[in-house]
């Protein structure tokens, strides 16, 4: 809750006019606990788990010629009521799990310095902070899921994630309840190395999810990223987690590299059986 409850007592505190955005905050958040602002991340993530997946059947249903060449898996398509009972599964394991965990998890948030006060932070600031939270929780992520695809974790607690094999943004929060508090801690880390504003955790906790749908949708931003990151490179057969891995894309790019040398040793060898040897660098073939 915020130490003043008027703009006069806010400008008086800060020593200045405060900014529009200011003013709309304060008058929104003058009387409502950090806890009660916190919990605004339920009612968030409700409406994402939601909405987007049905934007994008949306989209797929309505708009099918224009986003059908962007659909990675192309012929495999889920029944409405596959779909519908996707959306349930995740609906329960909201009331059960997340929204609980919301509930129970503001002390920590407390804890590492999430502030609600004035002065709401710039914009640079909000963006340099989630552009942080993004990578630490990506690298973060990576490591977790190549742990649940052990023996151990997939079959006690990841293959619920992939019981869905056609590319769904509802499939994005469906998983055993154990990868949702597991993953918890990757998306935790970043605004524990940089605290920041409830706004910007709110912002954090939203692009987070809608990334994750996006992700799982199977078609447009998702396949570009896919194809752009090289992240299809290192397990092609698998599920592709990431967006913007930074550690698959360091991971894939070696993996391009140790490619492109087999496939240089390999012609080396076939022109050298052929009695014409050529200097394969001397071509051009440069993959640094
Ligand atoms: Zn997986």
């Amino acid at each position: 809750m915020l130490p003043y409850a008027t703009v006069e007592a806010a400008e008086t505190a800060l020593g200045r006019s405060l900014t529009a955005a200011e003013t709309l905050w304060l008058n929104y958040s003058a009387h409502k606990s950090d806890y009660f602002l916190y919990c605004h991340n339920i009612i968030f993530l409700f409406l994402i788990f939601s909405v987007f997946p049905f934007y994008y059947l949306f989209l797929e249903h309505f708009f099918k010629k224009f986003v059908g060449p962007y659909k990675i898996q192309p012929k495999v398509n889920l029944s409405f009521s596959d779909t519908l009972r996707c959306y349930k599964s995740v609906m329960r394991m909201f009331f059960l799990v997340v929204g609980p965990l919301q509930l129970v998890s503001y002390p920590s948030i407390k804890m590492i310095g999430i502030r609600t006060s004035l002065p709401l932070p710039p914009l640079w600031e909000i963006a340099a902070q989630l552009g942080v939270y993004f990578i630490v929780e990506d690298f973060g992520n990576y490591w977790v899921h190549r742990f649940l695809h052990c023996k151990w974790g997939y079959e006690k607690i990841h293959k619920v994630h992939h019981e869905y094999t056609a590319p769904i943004g509802f499939a994005a929060p469906y998983a055993h309840w154990a990868e949702i508090l597991i993953l918890g801690i990757p998306s935790f880390l970043g605004p524990a190395m940089v605290p920041g504003h409830m706004i910007t955790f709110w912002l954090w906790i939203a692009l987070r999810q809608i990334e994750a749908i996006e992700t799982h949708s199977g078609k447009f931003v998702a396949y570009t990223l896919h194809v752009s990151s090289a992240a299809m490179l290192v397990k092609p057969s698998q599920e592709v987690v990431v967006t913007l891995s930074s550690l698959s894309i360091i991971q894939g790019y070696r993996y391009q590299k140790k490619v492109l040398q087999q496939l240089r040793d390999g012609m080396k060898s076939n022109q050298e059986h052929n009695g014409v040897l050529h200097d394969i660098s001397a071509q051009g073939h440069k993959v640094d």
